[in-house]
This record gives C-alpha cells, structure tokens and sequence, in this order.
C-alpha cells in the first residue's frame, strides 16, 4: 500500500503510519524564505535538519521535555507522536536579528538583557504576524495555564540548547519554536529544531551557519549545514 502524504509544507512533508497515533515526518531539501518569496534548494539539507533535529529532541528528551520524536526510521525521515498543534509559534531571542532589527531597530548581534520571548499566529494569509498574549487569549488560541507551561518549557528549551550549542563554539541567537497536545493532553514540543529554524553562529567569528545564509545569498549554504551537522554529532 501506498503511505498516505497528510500534509505538504514549505520544508517538510507528513505521511501516515500503520499506527493511528503516529507520523512520520520527511525532510525536503526545498528551502523558501520571505513568505514563500525566495523558493530554492539546499542540497541534503533534509537528511542533515532530520539528524540535526533527532539529536537535539533527544537532548532534550534527556533533560525532561517532552518531544513528538519517536525515533529516526530513515535518514531524512523521523517517527513522531502525532500532536495536535497550537497555531501559534514561540520565538526566543537571545541575541537580536532578523524581524527584531527591522521592526524596532535593533543593530544585529545586540545581546538581549534576558532571553526574549515572541509569539507568532500560524497563519499564511495574514503573513504569520507577532502576537500579543491579549490576541492569543481573545482568539482563544492557548489557554493561559497552557500559555504559562509554553512560556516555562520554550525558557528551559532555551536554557539545555544555548549550553550544548556554548560547548560546541555556537551561539545560539535565536529560533522557534512549535508546540501541540497528545492524545493523553500533555504539552509536547513538535515540528523540528534544526539551521532552518534557529540561527546559529559561530562563537568566535559570528559567522552564520544556518538560513539566513540562503536568505541572504551568503554562499556556503550547504557547507553550513553540514558544520552544524559535525559540530552537533561531536
Ligand atoms: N523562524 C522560523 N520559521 C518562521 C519564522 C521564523 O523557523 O516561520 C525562525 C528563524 O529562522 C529565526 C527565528 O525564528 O531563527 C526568528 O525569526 P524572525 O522573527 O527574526 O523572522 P525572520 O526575519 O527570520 O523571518
């Protein structure tokens, strides 16, 4: 039998398991940026963002967070939990760039005085704008006891990620995140973790090694890639 494709994204594409409760998520190498603007490829960017984001959800399945992952069953493919997921998108910033710069000023590479906190509505037609927690709570998107453990569990994400990253010569400067229910109603880290998502510098030369380099046409795409792959097996 065929395996049935759920959903098509921009990066990755969900297909269904024999097992109810389960999917599987496939890695694509096609990278958009800019509102699906910019469309392109990253050559084996899937098979690097799947290993990359199976190591950091197992990391931190270590430190007591919940993640969707079940386990890596292909080399761009990953057997998670089926969630059902919050429309909306936590971002954490601990270093300004991207949207920070250009919506309120910020020179890039400035450290935030703590780890901020965004949220976004998963929305296409509205271009995915910032929300405040006044719009998630009139739109009924999160309650707030679920907002509350949202705001702890992305802070501690922040806290177990930017230590490994500190260990292997990067900075983490900022990156999203995407959380959902299970059937049993826990609040459980989904989607992916990877240089799709996050930026990712190197601590020394604040190089960038992630997106913005396909974003921006700095060259060097894939070799970033694979240095976060390397830096991240070690
Ligand atoms: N990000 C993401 N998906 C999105 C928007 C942002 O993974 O749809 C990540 C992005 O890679 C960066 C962080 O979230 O690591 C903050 O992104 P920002 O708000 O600066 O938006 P950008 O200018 O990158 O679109």
């Amino acid at each position: 039998m065929q395996p049935q494709k759920l959903y098509e994204g921009k990066a990755k594409i969900i297909w269904a398991t024999e097992h109810p409760e389960e999917v599987a998520q496939q890695f694509k190498d096609d990278a958009t940026a800019f509102d699906g603007q910019k469309k392109g490829r990253i050559a084996s960017k899937g098979v690097r963002n799947a290993r990359i984001s199976a190591i950091l959800f197992k990391l931190l399945e270590e430190h007591g967070i919940s993640t969707q992952l079940v386990e890596q069953i292909f080399e761009d493919t990953l057997l998670c939990k089926k969630l059902d997921m919050y429309p909306v998108e936590v971002v954490v910033r601990n270093y300004a760039a991207g949207s920070i710069c250009k919506r309120l000023g910020f020179e890039e590479g400035a450290a935030m005085k703590k780890p901020m906190l965004e949220f976004f509505l998963k929305d296409d037609s509205l271009g995915d704008p910032l929300i405040t927690e006044a719009h998630i709570e009139e739109l009924e998107l999160v309650s707030e006891a679920e907002r509350e453990e949202i705001k702890r569990l992305a802070l501690k994400i922040n806290d177990v990620l930017s230590r490994f990253f500190a260990e292997r010569n990067i900075l983490l400067v900022d990156f999203k995140l995407e959380f959902g229910k299970d059937a049993a109603g826990n609040i459980v880290l989904g989607d992916e973790i990877s240089p799709d998502t996050c930026r990712l510098w190197d601590a020394g030369t604040r190089k960038k090694l992630d997106k913005d380099r396909f974003r921006r046409d700095l060259g060097e795409v894939e070799e970033a890639y694979e240095e976060v792959l390397n830096r991240v097996e070690k």
